[in-house]
Protein backbone atom coordinates (compact mmCIF):
# COMPACT_ATOMS: atom_id res chain seq x y z
CA UNK A 1 0.00 0.00 0.00
CA UNK A 2 1.49 3.54 -0.67
CA UNK A 3 1.44 6.31 1.72
CA UNK A 4 -1.37 7.98 -0.42
CA UNK A 5 -3.47 5.27 -0.17
CA UNK A 6 -2.55 4.09 3.53
CA UNK A 7 -3.73 7.93 4.44
CA UNK A 8 -6.67 7.78 2.43
CA UNK A 9 -7.63 4.51 3.52
CA UNK A 10 -7.23 6.03 7.34
CA UNK A 11 -9.40 8.75 6.41
CA UNK A 12 -12.30 6.42 5.45
CA UNK A 13 -11.75 4.48 8.36
CA UNK A 14 -11.96 7.62 10.72
CA UNK A 15 -15.08 8.77 9.05
CA UNK A 16 -16.87 5.32 9.11
CA UNK A 17 -16.02 5.48 12.54
CA UNK A 18 -17.55 8.39 13.26
CA UNK A 19 -20.64 8.17 11.08
CA UNK A 20 -21.38 5.03 13.35
CA UNK A 21 -20.96 6.84 16.42
CA UNK A 22 -23.12 9.30 15.14
CA UNK A 23 -25.65 7.01 13.64
CA UNK A 24 -25.46 4.42 15.83
CA UNK A 25 -25.11 1.83 13.72
CA UNK A 26 -21.92 -0.63 13.32
CA UNK A 27 -18.39 0.28 12.09
CA UNK A 28 -18.97 -2.71 9.26
CA UNK A 29 -22.43 -0.83 8.04
CA UNK A 30 -21.06 2.95 7.98
CA UNK A 31 -17.39 1.71 6.23
CA UNK A 32 -19.85 0.26 3.56
CA UNK A 33 -21.25 3.48 3.19
CA UNK A 34 -18.43 5.36 3.05
CA UNK A 35 -16.49 3.33 0.46
CA UNK A 36 -20.24 3.27 -1.86
CA UNK A 37 -19.41 4.22 -5.61
CA UNK A 38 -22.74 6.93 -5.04
CA UNK A 39 -20.60 8.53 -2.41
CA UNK A 40 -17.32 9.11 -3.93
CA UNK A 41 -18.16 12.81 -4.90
CA UNK A 42 -19.36 12.95 -8.48
CA UNK A 43 -18.75 16.75 -8.91
CA UNK A 44 -16.58 16.98 -6.50
CA UNK A 45 -14.38 16.05 -3.35
CA UNK A 46 -15.87 13.02 -1.49
CA UNK A 47 -18.21 14.44 1.22
CA UNK A 48 -17.11 13.96 4.44
CA UNK A 49 -19.21 12.37 7.04
CA UNK A 50 -17.07 14.24 9.81
CA UNK A 51 -17.44 17.74 8.40
CA UNK A 52 -21.29 16.90 7.98
CA UNK A 53 -21.36 16.39 11.62
CA UNK A 54 -19.47 18.95 12.38
CA UNK A 55 -22.01 21.47 10.15
CA UNK A 56 -24.73 20.14 13.07
CA UNK A 57 -22.71 21.85 15.69
CA UNK A 58 -20.78 24.88 13.95
CA UNK A 59 -22.81 26.55 10.86
CA UNK A 60 -23.67 29.74 12.00
CA UNK A 61 -27.72 29.46 11.03
CA UNK A 62 -28.35 25.97 11.70
CA UNK A 63 -25.76 24.66 13.43
CA UNK A 64 -26.22 24.23 17.57
CA UNK A 65 -23.23 25.75 18.69
CA UNK A 66 -23.14 24.63 22.21
CA UNK A 67 -26.57 24.94 22.64
CA UNK A 68 -30.12 22.44 21.27
CA UNK A 69 -30.20 21.82 17.90
CA UNK A 70 -31.35 23.96 15.42
CA UNK A 71 -31.78 21.69 12.59
CA UNK A 72 -34.28 18.60 12.60
CA UNK A 73 -35.34 15.74 10.03
CA UNK A 74 -38.62 18.03 8.69
CA UNK A 75 -36.28 21.76 8.41
CA UNK A 76 -35.00 24.29 10.82
CA UNK A 77 -36.82 24.21 14.48
CA UNK A 78 -37.90 20.38 13.96
CA UNK A 79 -38.55 18.45 16.63
CA UNK A 80 -38.64 15.35 14.65
CA UNK A 81 -34.84 13.91 15.64
CA UNK A 82 -32.92 12.21 12.61
CA UNK A 83 -34.23 9.33 11.14
CA UNK A 84 -30.64 7.00 10.53
CA UNK A 85 -31.03 3.77 8.54
CA UNK A 86 -27.89 2.52 8.67
CA UNK A 87 -27.42 1.94 5.21
CA UNK A 88 -27.89 4.31 2.80
CA UNK A 89 -28.22 7.75 5.08
CA UNK A 90 -24.43 9.10 4.49
CA UNK A 91 -24.72 8.07 0.75
CA UNK A 92 -28.35 9.93 0.26
CA UNK A 93 -26.39 13.42 1.75
CA UNK A 94 -23.13 12.90 -0.51
CA UNK A 95 -26.19 12.32 -3.70
CA UNK A 96 -28.20 15.29 -2.33
CA UNK A 97 -24.18 17.31 -1.93
CA UNK A 98 -23.84 16.48 -5.32
CA UNK A 99 -27.68 17.16 -6.77
CA UNK A 100 -26.26 20.66 -5.09
CA UNK A 101 -23.06 21.13 -6.67
CA UNK A 102 -24.61 20.85 -10.15
CA UNK A 103 -26.08 24.86 -9.98
CA UNK A 104 -23.90 28.11 -10.07
CA UNK A 105 -23.87 29.40 -6.83
CA UNK A 106 -25.77 33.03 -7.05
CA UNK A 107 -23.54 35.91 -7.08
CA UNK A 108 -22.20 37.18 -2.94
CA UNK A 109 -24.34 40.07 -3.39
CA UNK A 110 -27.32 38.42 -3.96
CA UNK A 111 -29.90 37.47 -1.68
CA UNK A 112 -30.72 33.32 -1.75
CA UNK A 113 -34.25 32.93 -3.42
CA UNK A 114 -35.03 29.14 -3.65
CA UNK A 115 -36.76 27.33 -1.01
CA UNK A 116 -34.86 24.04 0.58
CA UNK A 117 -38.50 22.78 0.74
CA UNK A 118 -38.79 23.25 -3.29
CA UNK A 119 -35.52 21.68 -3.82
CA UNK A 120 -35.99 18.80 -1.50
CA UNK A 121 -38.85 17.34 -3.79
CA UNK A 122 -36.27 18.85 -7.10
CA UNK A 123 -33.68 16.75 -5.54
CA UNK A 124 -36.38 13.40 -5.20
CA UNK A 125 -37.20 13.77 -8.80
CA UNK A 126 -33.63 14.35 -10.02
CA UNK A 127 -31.47 11.61 -8.13
CA UNK A 128 -34.59 8.82 -8.41
CA UNK A 129 -34.14 5.73 -8.32
CA UNK A 130 -30.75 6.23 -6.23
CA UNK A 131 -32.29 8.13 -3.39
CA UNK A 132 -35.76 8.81 -3.83
CA UNK A 133 -36.66 10.42 -0.19
CA UNK A 134 -35.14 13.56 0.47
CA UNK A 135 -36.60 15.33 4.34
CA UNK A 136 -36.46 19.16 3.97
CA UNK A 137 -33.30 18.69 7.01
CA UNK A 138 -31.25 16.72 4.87
CA UNK A 139 -31.70 19.33 1.78
CA UNK A 140 -30.42 22.18 4.50
CA UNK A 141 -27.83 20.28 5.99
CA UNK A 142 -26.08 19.55 2.78
CA UNK A 143 -26.87 22.84 1.79
CA UNK A 144 -25.17 24.20 4.79
CA UNK A 145 -22.28 22.05 4.85
CA UNK A 146 -21.39 22.35 1.06
CA UNK A 147 -21.20 26.35 2.53
CA UNK A 148 -23.93 27.32 0.31
CA UNK A 149 -25.68 30.94 1.23
CA UNK A 150 -28.52 30.34 3.36
CA UNK A 151 -31.41 32.45 4.90
CA UNK A 152 -34.72 32.02 6.96
CA UNK A 153 -37.31 32.22 4.96
CA UNK A 154 -39.93 34.64 6.76
CA UNK A 155 -43.30 33.40 7.72
CA UNK A 156 -41.57 29.62 7.97
CA UNK A 157 -40.46 27.95 11.04
CA UNK A 158 -39.05 24.95 8.30
CA UNK A 159 -37.64 26.25 5.65
CA UNK A 160 -35.14 28.49 4.53
CA UNK A 161 -33.99 30.21 1.60
CA UNK A 162 -30.63 28.35 -0.46
CA UNK A 163 -28.13 30.55 -2.68
CA UNK A 164 -28.55 28.70 -6.34
CA UNK A 165 -29.78 29.96 -9.31
CA UNK A 166 -33.31 30.19 -9.13
CA UNK A 167 -33.49 30.01 -13.27
CA UNK A 168 -31.23 27.29 -12.85
CA UNK A 169 -33.58 25.60 -10.61
CA UNK A 170 -36.74 25.88 -12.62
CA UNK A 171 -34.91 24.59 -15.54
CA UNK A 172 -34.05 21.37 -13.86
CA UNK A 173 -37.54 21.06 -12.02
CA UNK A 174 -39.46 21.30 -15.39
CA UNK A 175 -36.97 18.94 -17.18
CA UNK A 176 -37.66 16.32 -14.45
CA UNK A 177 -40.73 16.66 -12.27
CA UNK A 178 -43.62 14.76 -13.83
CA UNK A 179 -46.50 16.79 -15.54
CA UNK A 180 -44.19 19.89 -15.86
CA UNK A 181 -44.17 21.66 -19.22
CA UNK A 182 -40.87 20.76 -20.34
CA UNK A 183 -37.98 23.39 -20.95
CA UNK A 184 -37.84 24.55 -24.79
CA UNK A 185 -34.14 26.66 -24.48
CA UNK A 186 -31.66 25.21 -22.79
CA UNK A 187 -29.72 28.11 -21.38
CA UNK A 188 -30.64 28.27 -18.06
CA UNK A 189 -29.02 24.12 -17.61
CA UNK A 190 -26.86 24.07 -14.86
CA UNK A 191 -23.18 23.82 -15.92
CA UNK A 192 -23.27 20.17 -14.05
CA UNK A 193 -26.10 18.98 -14.91
CA UNK A 194 -25.63 16.57 -17.99
CA UNK A 195 -22.13 15.55 -16.32
CA UNK A 196 -23.98 14.32 -13.22
CA UNK A 197 -26.65 12.46 -14.61
CA UNK A 198 -24.06 10.03 -16.57
CA UNK A 199 -22.13 10.32 -13.64
CA UNK A 200 -24.93 9.09 -11.08
CA UNK A 201 -25.79 6.08 -14.05
CA UNK A 202 -22.28 4.95 -13.97
CA UNK A 203 -21.61 5.19 -10.00
CA UNK A 204 -24.80 3.48 -9.28
CA UNK A 205 -23.17 0.71 -11.54
CA UNK A 206 -20.43 0.20 -9.62
CA UNK A 207 -17.92 2.43 -11.12
CA UNK A 208 -15.35 5.03 -9.78
CA UNK A 209 -15.05 7.98 -11.90
CA UNK A 210 -11.21 9.04 -11.92
CA UNK A 211 -11.67 12.20 -14.28
CA UNK A 212 -13.32 14.85 -12.57
CA UNK A 213 -15.66 17.28 -13.03
CA UNK A 214 -14.54 20.78 -13.03
CA UNK A 215 -17.02 23.75 -13.24
CA UNK A 216 -15.50 26.07 -16.10
CA UNK A 217 -16.00 29.49 -15.60
CA UNK A 218 -19.14 30.92 -17.73
CA UNK A 219 -17.89 32.05 -21.47
CA UNK A 220 -18.52 35.84 -21.61
CA UNK A 221 -20.60 35.12 -24.42
CA UNK A 222 -21.45 38.74 -26.39
CA UNK A 223 -24.96 39.05 -26.68
CA UNK A 224 -25.71 42.94 -27.85
CA UNK A 225 -28.83 42.56 -29.80
CA UNK A 226 -30.40 40.75 -26.73
CA UNK A 227 -28.81 42.79 -24.27
CA UNK A 228 -30.63 45.84 -25.80
CA UNK A 229 -33.81 44.39 -26.38
CA UNK A 230 -34.25 43.15 -22.40
CA UNK A 231 -33.26 47.12 -22.12
CA UNK A 232 -36.26 48.24 -24.01
CA UNK A 233 -38.67 46.02 -21.66
CA UNK A 234 -41.42 48.47 -20.06
CA UNK A 235 -40.67 50.79 -22.88
CA UNK A 236 -44.64 52.03 -23.82
CA UNK A 237 -44.87 51.10 -27.56
CA UNK A 238 -45.07 48.11 -29.69
CA UNK A 239 -40.98 47.70 -29.32
CA UNK A 240 -41.76 48.17 -25.37
CA UNK A 241 -44.38 44.91 -25.51
CA UNK A 242 -41.96 42.88 -27.84
CA UNK A 243 -38.85 43.14 -25.14
CA UNK A 244 -41.21 42.15 -22.28
CA UNK A 245 -42.24 38.92 -24.16
CA UNK A 246 -38.79 38.05 -24.90
CA UNK A 247 -37.55 38.81 -21.43
CA UNK A 248 -39.75 36.36 -20.43
CA UNK A 249 -39.51 33.58 -22.68
CA UNK A 250 -35.77 33.68 -21.88
CA UNK A 251 -36.55 33.39 -18.11
CA UNK A 252 -38.83 30.43 -18.49
CA UNK A 253 -36.18 29.20 -21.26
CA UNK A 254 -39.35 28.91 -24.03
CA UNK A 255 -36.92 30.18 -25.98
CA UNK A 256 -33.37 30.61 -27.06
CA UNK A 257 -31.08 33.85 -26.47
CA UNK A 258 -31.14 36.09 -29.42
CA UNK A 259 -27.60 37.16 -29.87
CA UNK A 260 -28.14 38.76 -32.70
CA UNK A 261 -31.16 39.98 -35.35
CA UNK A 262 -30.96 36.91 -37.12
CA UNK A 263 -30.93 35.04 -34.17
CA UNK A 264 -34.47 36.87 -33.02
CA UNK A 265 -35.57 35.83 -37.01
CA UNK A 266 -34.80 32.36 -35.82
CA UNK A 267 -37.13 32.42 -32.99
CA UNK A 268 -39.92 33.78 -35.01
CA UNK A 269 -39.49 30.98 -37.60
CA UNK A 270 -40.10 28.46 -34.40
CA UNK A 271 -42.64 30.34 -32.50
CA UNK A 272 -46.17 30.84 -32.87
CA UNK A 273 -46.55 34.74 -32.78
CA UNK A 274 -48.93 37.44 -34.63
CA UNK A 275 -48.26 39.51 -37.68
CA UNK A 276 -48.09 42.09 -34.88
CA UNK A 277 -45.36 40.20 -33.13
CA UNK A 278 -43.53 39.79 -36.02
CA UNK A 279 -43.81 43.43 -37.34
CA UNK A 280 -42.85 44.96 -33.96
CA UNK A 281 -39.23 42.39 -34.57
CA UNK A 282 -38.71 44.66 -37.56
CA UNK A 283 -38.97 47.60 -35.91
CA UNK A 284 -36.73 46.42 -33.29
CA UNK A 285 -34.25 44.83 -35.57
CA UNK A 286 -34.48 48.91 -37.25
CA UNK A 287 -34.12 50.55 -34.08
CA UNK A 288 -30.92 48.42 -33.01
CA UNK A 289 -29.45 49.25 -36.14
CA UNK A 290 -29.52 52.70 -36.17
CA UNK A 291 -28.42 52.94 -32.67
CA UNK A 292 -25.74 50.33 -33.44
CA UNK A 293 -24.29 51.68 -36.49
CA UNK A 294 -21.80 49.09 -36.57
CA UNK A 295 -24.33 46.14 -36.71
CA UNK A 296 -24.34 43.99 -39.65
CA UNK A 297 -26.94 43.34 -41.85
CA UNK A 298 -29.39 40.94 -41.38
CA UNK A 299 -28.61 37.30 -43.08
CA UNK A 300 -31.27 34.39 -43.40
CA UNK A 301 -30.72 30.80 -42.73
CA UNK A 302 -30.48 28.57 -46.64
CA UNK A 303 -32.85 26.45 -47.24
CA UNK A 304 -32.08 25.02 -50.90
CA UNK A 305 -29.37 24.79 -53.46
CA UNK A 306 -28.72 23.83 -57.13
CA UNK A 307 -26.20 23.32 -60.03
CA UNK A 308 -27.74 23.17 -62.76
CA UNK A 309 -25.73 22.21 -66.20
CA UNK A 310 -26.57 24.90 -69.06
CA UNK A 311 -26.34 24.02 -72.72
CA UNK A 312 -24.42 27.39 -73.20
CA UNK A 313 -26.06 30.68 -75.93
CA UNK A 314 -23.23 29.29 -78.63
CA UNK A 315 -19.89 29.63 -77.26
CA UNK A 316 -20.09 26.45 -74.73
CA UNK A 317 -21.67 25.05 -72.00
CA UNK A 318 -21.78 26.15 -68.48
CA UNK A 319 -23.54 25.96 -65.27
CA UNK A 320 -26.37 27.89 -63.24
CA UNK A 321 -26.26 28.31 -60.09
CA UNK A 322 -28.89 28.76 -57.74
CA UNK A 323 -29.15 29.34 -53.38
CA UNK A 324 -32.08 29.73 -52.07
CA UNK A 325 -32.46 31.67 -48.33
CA UNK A 326 -35.46 31.85 -46.32
CA UNK A 327 -36.94 35.56 -46.72
CA UNK A 328 -37.27 37.28 -43.19
CA UNK A 329 -40.63 37.09 -42.44
CA UNK A 330 -40.27 33.19 -43.30
CA UNK A 331 -42.71 32.76 -46.35
CA UNK A 332 -41.15 33.58 -48.77
CA UNK A 333 -37.85 33.75 -50.15
CA UNK A 334 -34.04 35.17 -51.34
CA UNK A 335 -32.83 33.84 -54.40
CA UNK A 336 -29.05 34.71 -55.35
CA UNK A 337 -28.23 33.28 -58.68
CA UNK A 338 -25.18 32.95 -60.71
CA UNK A 339 -24.79 32.00 -64.59
CA UNK A 340 -21.67 30.76 -65.23
CA UNK A 341 -22.43 30.52 -68.57
CA UNK A 342 -19.38 31.53 -71.46
CA UNK A 343 -20.34 34.97 -72.84
CA UNK A 344 -23.08 35.20 -70.51
CA UNK A 345 -21.80 35.65 -66.88
CA UNK A 346 -24.61 36.89 -64.55
CA UNK A 347 -25.16 37.25 -61.01
CA UNK A 348 -28.74 38.65 -59.54
CA UNK A 349 -29.72 38.38 -55.77
CA UNK A 350 -33.56 39.30 -54.99
CA UNK A 351 -36.19 38.96 -52.77
CA UNK A 352 -38.78 36.84 -53.46
CA UNK A 353 -41.65 37.82 -51.18
CA UNK A 354 -44.22 40.49 -51.48
CA UNK A 355 -44.25 41.29 -48.00
CA UNK A 356 -40.17 41.26 -47.52
CA UNK A 357 -39.54 43.24 -50.64
CA UNK A 358 -42.27 46.23 -49.02
CA UNK A 359 -39.68 45.97 -45.61
CA UNK A 360 -36.26 45.23 -46.51
CA UNK A 361 -33.37 46.00 -48.92
CA UNK A 362 -30.30 45.01 -49.29
CA UNK A 363 -28.05 46.68 -47.37
CA UNK A 364 -25.58 48.85 -49.44
CA UNK A 365 -21.49 48.44 -50.01
CA UNK A 366 -21.22 44.72 -49.91
CA UNK A 367 -20.58 41.53 -52.50
CA UNK A 368 -23.35 40.12 -54.34
CA UNK A 369 -23.18 36.76 -52.25
CA UNK A 370 -21.97 38.67 -49.28
CA UNK A 371 -25.49 40.22 -49.69
CA UNK A 372 -27.17 41.36 -45.94
CA UNK A 373 -30.88 42.56 -45.79
CA UNK A 374 -31.68 46.00 -43.30
CA UNK A 375 -35.20 47.11 -42.82
CA UNK A 376 -36.09 50.23 -45.23
CA UNK A 377 -37.31 52.41 -42.93
CA UNK A 378 -33.28 52.38 -41.40
CA UNK A 379 -31.77 56.02 -41.95
CA UNK A 380 -28.47 56.71 -41.43
ZN1 LIG B 1 -41.10 37.30 -46.40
Amino acid sequence: MTSDNHSRHRELQQDARAWADFTGTSYTAALRQVKSPLAQGLLGDRVSARHLIATLDEHELIGARGGAPRLGENGTFSTIPWRFNGRSDLIELALITDMLRMFAPIPDSATPEVSSYSLKHTAEEFLSPHCSYVSNGRMIWAAAALGLPIVDLEGSELNVLIGVLEREHDYVRRMVERGRIRPKAHHHRPAGYAYLRTALARAAAGEWITAGWTRRAPAAVSAPFHDWLIRQAGRDDVIGDLADDYTAGVRDSDHRVARTPDEMLGIFYEVSHSPEAYDAVVSAIAEWMMTVPTAKPVRTPRIGESVQDHSGWGAGAGTVERYEYRCPCGDGAIVEEHDNIPGFRDRDVSILCAKCSAEWRFAGGRSLSGWGLEPVSVTR
